[in-house]
């Protein structure tokens, strides 16, 4: 699952990114209206997580923009506290839910989940390779039959493989990605997290190896 975050309160992103990241999510930020609408253009995002009051263009701009190009997207719009014109005009333009500020982090995780589940409309397409399926709706993945058990962020590792198949993925893209990108822990976290997502993909002897490795250059999901 990917999420875009557009806000500029770069302390609330922080918490936000690290708490999601934690969860398995995938996270993306923009830090004002501009670069969330390019970043939305250029990437696929299941869900986005949008604040009203934004630099260089305006949370409500950005809001019809999006759905004048996409109208499945599950919009989480974020307010200041009393701004109820503002709620309103963001479901007029359809925002999907909303929460004022200060919120609770689990309140909005909750509510994440709960569009996720929704399905929005149109249940997120089950991802495919070789005999692999990875439902994004359920989070199961299952090969040849089994379900294998990751954990969050093995996850969130594979399902930025998944959506990236046959792409050449570089240890910083993976890093941004499904950690922190001021992540500051070992330098081999990636290695180590492909090295347990091979070894649970290897469910039985004809299990094919799908993640391959590009020295110097990174990784790629492939049959
Ligand atoms: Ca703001």
């Amino acid at each position: 699952m990917q999420i875009l975050i557009i806000e500029d309160e770069k302390k609330l992103v922080h918490v936000l990114r690290r708490g999601l990241l934690e969860e398995g999510y995938a996270v993306d930020i923009a830090l004002d209206g501009e670069e969330g609408l390019e970043k939305f253009d250029i990437n696929e995002y299941d869900i986005i997580i949008l604040d009203l009051m934004l630099p260089k263009i305006d949370g409500l701009s950005v809001l019809k923009t999006i759905r004048r190009n996409n109208t499945n997207i599950p919009i989480i719009i974020l307010t200041a506290k009393g701004g109820i014109e503002d709620k309103i005009k963001g479901l007029d333009e359809g925002a999907d839910d909303y929460l004022t500020k200060p919120f609770s982090y689990i309140e909005l995780t909750a509510r994440i989940r709960a569009l996720l589940r929704r399905g929005n409309k149109a249940d997120p397409p089950v991802l495919k390779i070789d005999d692999v399926t990875l439902n994004p709706a359920t989070r199961l993945v299952q090969r040849e039959g089994k379900t294998i058990v990751f954990t969050s962020r093995e996850y969130a590792l594979f399902d930025y493989f998944m959506r990236n198949q046959n792409r050449v993925l570089t240890k910083t893209q993976i890093l941004e990605h499904v950690w922190d990108y001021n992540y500051e822990g070992f330098s081999n976290i990636v290695e180590t997290y492909v090295k347990y997502l091979r070894k649970k993909l290897h469910v039985s002897p004809q299990s094919k190896e799908l993640i391959h490795t590009l020295r110097g250059t990174g990784y790629i999901l492939k049959v």
